[in-house]
């Protein structure tokens, strides 16, 4: 039996990804911070609509002790760690005149150091794993890594270096395990949701598919970098064609 552990899996791209997963035939870990809510429900929807099963697990991944623990619950509840998807993710819009430290740390420490942290912590047991694609780590980056972003440098800079990260981790753990990203362009989820009309009118002319995307648009992309025996260090853009050059 395969498992796989989605960081931030309690709604949005995440919930999406872990649902994929369990549709895939992995038992997976939904992991949240806050929302239990929402998480208990993610995991009583796949318990319920698909064969495998899912657990809930909380954890800060900004936090080494929770990453730590978030693994070793999951070592238990699943029986082996096959696939990591650092997907957890914080976003704030502020100009940098404005922008506390204490605020450019927070991102910095959730979306690089907790992906940093859980794939610490998961290394021993996917370096164990016999799933015959081969485990595989796959980190959520954003397009906003190549463009940067006016109100938000610390989340740009945040996702720009998950890229390096990815990078060096694929060539850290070849040939044992894949590290892979996924930028994502605009996804519709709570994250996104603060857009006035005429501001997502304005976003959506800039994507020549003419919409936004949806979460499931990048569980297909995570799934198909699970199951690509011989990329690694790569990122899929996914973005409507937003980003083509
Ligand atoms: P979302 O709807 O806001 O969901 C964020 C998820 O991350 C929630 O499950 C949340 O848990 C969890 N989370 C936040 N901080 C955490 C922490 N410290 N430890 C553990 N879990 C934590 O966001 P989303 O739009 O699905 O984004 C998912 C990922 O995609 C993020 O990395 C984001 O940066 C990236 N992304 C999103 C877009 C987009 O347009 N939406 C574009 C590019 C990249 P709780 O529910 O408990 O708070």
């Amino acid at each position: 039996m395969a498992g796989a552990i989605i960081t931030g899996s309690s709604r949005g791209i995440g919930r999406a990804v872990a649902r994929r997963f369990a549709d895939d035939g992995y038992d997976v870990i939904i992991n949240y911070r806050n929302n239990a809510e929402m998480a208990t429900s993610v995991a009583e929807t796949i318990d319920r609509e698909t064969s495998r099963e899912a657990r809930v697990v909380k954890a800060d991944v900004s936090d080494p002790g929770d990453a730590e623990a978030l693994i070793t619950t999951s070592v238990e509840e699943l029986g082996s760690i096959d696939h990591l998807v650092n997907n957890a993710g914080i976003d704030q819009h502020v100009y940098t005149e404005q922008l506390p430290p204490t605020d450019f740390d927070r991102i910095l420490d959730v979306n690089v150091n907790g992906a940093f942290n859980v794939t610490k912590a998961a290394l021993s047991y996917l370096r164990e794993s016999a799933v015959p694609e081969g485990p595989s780590i796959t980190n959520i980056s954003s397009i906003l890594a190549y463009t940067g972003a006016p109100i938000e440098c610390h989340y740009a800079a945040s996702k720009a270096g998950l890229l390096g990260l990815t990078k060096s981790h694929a060539r850290d753990f070849a040939p044992t395990i894949r590290v892979n990203a996924v930028a994502p362009g605009h996804i519709e989820t709570d994250m996104t949701a603060d857009r006035t009309p005429a501001e997502a009118n304005r976003e959506r002319q800039q994507i020549p598919l003419g919409r936004f995307g949806q979460p499931e648009d990048i569980a297909d992309a995570v799934a198909y970098l699970r199951d690509a025996g011989f990329v690694t260090g790569e990122t899929l853009n996914v973005n409507g064609g937003e980003l083509m050059r």
